[in-house]
């Protein structure tokens, strides 16, 4: 029989009382460590679209790939659904894990499965139909949800641009207490390693953005251009909990891979990621709320676009648009609601060109060099000052000065999604994955 390529994937097992995919997959691996023959990458976390409503927390999957002896692989789905069951809280109504696993070849009806996920909705049916369709072993639970996610994991690859990101993690046990990162620490990491690491502070409101909120194992997450990175970064972070366990993955975020498709405005669906190139219709104004609203077109259809409250500045840039602007919108599609049409939820944007801003003005007096007043439609000016007339004169423009330039704009680092490309990441392009590092967990 000999050895087989394994790619495991898994999804959602987590709950409210503490818990995450990669977590798990952290005690997954060491759990497998003495089964399996060799590891053939990093754990791989798949970030998948970020604008469906029924996303679970930071919507991603995880796959591990491994080889084993083929005498073996009955066991794996076993015993990871032991350990599921003892690790989530199914009891919860919102836990919907799902694992698989596919030996040998990734099925192409898999990777396009993957490729949709990442941003568009894809059904669960669609999931549970090529599971059956390749006799794909899973294990899901609750509504199954969790397998879209398991196998959009294993589908993925990360063939393209990548980044990685390092996960320390917490004892279970002390999840509900505060971790303690020093923010001065992360200020010293965040300037030895300058752009090998991203979205590590966000300096528009003075907060950390290593560190999650809310009960769950994670410690700290740092995200960055090569393992050897993430791992020196960590270095540097005091934090008054213990780092437990810790694992480095091989991930999506930081590519921009979910806004990687050009639409026409009569082309985007609800909750579509999507790009999309056109000129502005309608000036941006402020509606209750602090939201910027405007309005593109992109020559044949017209749509309504929103910078959010929480994007911050970003909505400043967003007002200094004007009619005739051209840029890339890159954006979520809010579907119709009571109060709203469809509307795009803007998450960047390309500005490709800006239209000359021009303003009008009455001329000035030839005698008294004040400014004059029209003197009626069609009769030119009269001079309020002098009584100077004159028919001939006309309106005189001026070229006001534009306050934004040609480039890419991003609400706040804190705003931004996983899979966001920062400033730092534009032009980057990790193509080849780096070969396992001898500690890449911790022992
Ligand atoms: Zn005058």
């Amino acid at each position: 029989m000999g050895s087989e390529s394994v790619s495991l994937g898994m999804d959602d097992i987590d709950s409210p009382t503490g818990g995450c995919t990669t977590h798990f997959a952290s005690l997954l691996v060491e759990r497998l460590e003495p089964l399996i023959e060799e590891w053939k990458d990093y754990p791989h976390l798949i970030r998948l679209n970020p604008n469906i409503p029924y996303r679970t927390r930071g919507n991603g999957g995880v796959c591990l790939n491994f080889t084993i002896d083929s005498n073996e692989i009955g066991e794996i789905i076993p015993l990871v659904t032991g350990m599921v069951q003892k690790y989530a809280d199914l009891k919860y109504p919102n836990t919907n894990p799902g694992v698989a696993i596919v030996n040998g070849e990734i099925p192409s009806t898999l990777k396009s499965f993957s490729q949709k996920a990442v941003w568009r909705t894809v059904p669960k049916s669609l999931a549970f139909r090529i599971a059956d369709e390749h006799q794909i072993d899973y294990f899901t639970h609750g509504n199954g949800r969790g397998l879209v996610g398991a196998l959009a994991a294993i589908g993925h690859g990360l063939e393209g641009d990548h980044t990685y990101e390092y996960l320390a993690y917490r004892k279970m046990s002390e999840t509900h207490e505060d971790r303690g990162v020093e923010k001065s620490s992360v200020e010293t990491m965040n300037a030895k390693m300058g752009n090998r690491t991203f979205s590590n502070l966000d300096l528009t409101n003075d907060t950390m953005l290593i560190e999650p909120h809310g009960p769950d194992p994670v410690l700290y997450g740092i995200r960055g251009e090569e393992p050897q990175d993430v791992i020196e970064a960590a270095s540097y972070i005091k934090s008054s909990q213990e780092i437990d366990r810790w694992m480095v993955f091989r991930t999506n975020q930081g590519t921009g891979e979910h806004l990687s498709h050009h639409f026409s405005i009569d082309e985007l669906r609800p909750y579509m990621s999507a790009s999309l190139t056109a000129e502005i219709v309608e000036a941006p104004h402020i509606i209750s709320g602090g939201h910027a609203i405007f309005a593109v077109s992109d020559s044949k259809h017209s749509i309504q676009c929103a910078a959010y409250e929480p994007t911050g500045d970003f909505r400043w840039d967003v007002m200094k648009l004007r009619v005739g602007d051209k840029l890339t919108i890159h954006s979520g599609v809010r579907p119709q609601s009571h109060s709203y049409d469809i509307t795009l939820n803007v998450e960047g944007m390309l500005i490709n060109q800006l239209a000359d801003h021009v303003e009008y003005s009455n001329p000035l007096c030839d005698h008294c060099n004040r400014r004059m007043k029209s003197a009626g439609k069609d009769k030119g000016f009269k001079c309020p000052h002098c009584g100077h007339r004159e028919r001939e004169h006309k309106k005189v423009e001026h070229h006001v000065p534009r306050e934004l330039q040609l480039g890419y704009y991003l609400p706040r680092p804190g705003a931004q999604r996983h899979l966001t490309r920062p400033h730092s990441r534009v032009g980057k392009q990790n193509l080849f994955s780096t070969k396992l590092i001898e500690i890449w967990h911790n022992p």
